[in-house]
């Protein structure tokens, strides 16, 4: 089953890959083949087979001979491996593919916010959405038995995870002087909240910076005063928090009781 949700995530994230090149150039998703950047020639079938046409034309172009980004044959082979875990520990059932969708929504914004520092309101707004729906379909998601209470937990998520980034902001812009956070970044915690509830989005927010300062601050030294996108720490301490979260608040809350 992971082979297969694997070989399936490869194709998956081969269209991912044209969701990050033009959904934050508004350009269509679905209608339309695939061009090179470089030289507009319309890329055959057979050099568009995810994985394998990248090392058959060794990350070059047949046309104009310009490389491949290297974030075409990294989106495909991730989304591979996301969806292979994500059947591996929940199997084909609804809320395997509710994560599954999930981990794809992540990966699109991730490298979108990382190449022009926005996260699209296209995948957030219509996310929340469908996080608050999953919730009422799936109740399981949130450990409870009633749609009711389910949606009360994802309401009250995107509430608490949309809410202590945009605090987060507001003290940031008090304290620099300067834009910290940004609007996508809140609706982004919004859906995120929506998904994983209230206990698992406050552990996000509360890895993400961890993430954030590991990687941060050696580009910070290196590139120096750029603005670091946050969305992909967001989204990486989300799937951190959506995989071991329960667990590790257990934990923590074990060792406040020991005090
Ligand atoms: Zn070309």
């Amino acid at each position: 089953m992971a082979g297969i949700a694997f070989l399936l995530g490869l194709f998956v994230g081969s269209f991912l890959n044209v969701c990050i090149w033009r959904l934050p150039r508004e350009e269509q998703v679905v209608r339309g083949r695939s061009r090179c950047p470089a030289c507009g020639q319309t890329i055959r079938w057979h050099d568009n087979i995810p994985i394998a046409s990248f090392l058959w034309l060794r990350g070059r172009c047949r046309a104009c001979r310009a490389p491949i980004h290297w974030r075409y044959p990294a989106v495909e082979l991730l989304t591979g491996l996301a969806l292979a875990a994500v059947a591996l520990r929940w199997g084909v059932s609804g809320p395997g593919l509710v994560y599954a969708v999930l981990l794809c929504a992540l990966i699109v914004a991730s490298f979108i916010d990382a190449a022009e520092q926005i996260i699209p309101d296209v995948i957030t707004r219509p996310g929340l959405g469908l996080a608050i729906a999953a919730s009422a379909a799936w109740p399981v998601v949130h450990g409870v038995a009633g749609r009711l209470e389910a949606v009360g937990q994802s309401l009250l998520g995107a509430a608490v995870g949309s809410g202590a980034i945009w605090l987060m902001g507001l003290i940031g812009r008090w304290l620099f002087k300067k834009e910290a956070m940004g609007g996508g970044d809140v609706k982004l915690m919004a859906m995120l909240g929506a998904l994983l509830g209230w206990p698992r989005i406050l552990l996000t927010f509360l890895l993400a910076p961890m993430l954030g300062s590991l990687v941060g601050i050696p580009m910070k030294l290196r590139r120096g005063d750029e603005l670091i996108p946050y969305g992909p720490f967001l989204s990486l301490a989300a799937v951190i928090a959506l995989w071991w979260g329960d667990g590790l608040i257990a934990w923590y809350v074990r060792q406040l009781g020991g005090f």
